[in-house]
């Protein structure tokens, strides 16, 4: 099995999960004591928020693309970025190393087309909902992306100010539930969890439609790179 070099910490709630769905997958699909050859660099998050806040995204990708090069270096042969927001730099980071980038899209637009949805709904911060990024990389599979209309700044602001901070709380789920039913109205069939956070709040128990969970298919998609 190849190792899988991780780019976490943004927030470092989310890499936690990464890091037991890598593990927990790895042991599915070898049996016994396997577990994942896994390098993390977890970054500070406070410096690449600043950045997103100031729109300095050739800033904070140049900052990324250096700590891919450097799990390269140290001997990661396939490379995740645990964070939908920040594939916005996506391009920067794969110039700049010469393995495997598995971009967090891919797998997810795998899922759905693979269960025939064709309209989907987008949540995630205001950044991946509003900035063309992830839905122009949806859209080349045939996927068609619907964002709320309303509540995107309350939805954005549960993300860097809870569930980054590891705050959950019932009144912020149901936002979040609510704002499900409304995509649902307007044709969305499922809906992607476009932050790797949001795994936090939501699941299928609680949401109005079927929920694809970018962090948990992500994970298993870097260990199936890893195993091929
Ligand atoms: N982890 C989140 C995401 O998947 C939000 C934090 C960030 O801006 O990177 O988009």
């Amino acid at each position: 099995m190849k190792t899988i070099g991780l780019i976490g910490g943004m927030s470092w709630e989310s890499t936690a999960h990464y890091y037991r769905v890598l593990n927990q997958e790895t042991a599915a699909r070898l049996g016994g004591l396997h577990s994942a050859p896994v390098i993390v660099h977890s970054v500070d998050f406070a410096p690449i928020a600043a950045m997103q806040s100031a729109g300095d995204w050739d800033g904070a990708g140049q900052e990324l693309a250096r700590i891919a090069r450097g799990l390269q270096t140290a001997g990661a042969e396939v490379i995740g970025l645990a964070t939908n927001t920040m594939h916005i730099v996506a391009d920067q980071i794969t110039a700049a190393i010469d393995v495997p980038f598995v971009h967090i899209a891919d797998p997810t637009s795998d899922a759905l087309l693979a269960d025939g949805f064709a309209t989907v709904g987008l949540l995630g911060t205001r950044f991946t909902m509003e900035m063309g990024f992830y839905k122009n990389r949806l859209a080349e599979r045939g996927l068609t992306a619907l964002i709320p209309e309303v509540d995107r700044t309350n939805l954005n602001g549960i993300i860097y100010e809870e569930l980054c901070r590891g705050i959950i709380r019932d009144e912020s789920r149901h936002i979040y539930v609510t704002a499900i039913e409304r995509l649902a109205a307007r044709g969305a069939e499922a809906v992607i969890l476009g932050c790797t956070e949001i795994t936090m709040l939501i699941d299928d128990a609680v949401s109005p439609l079927p929920v694809y969970d970018t962090t948990d298919l992500h994970a298993k998609a870097l260990v199936e790179a890893a195993l091929t």
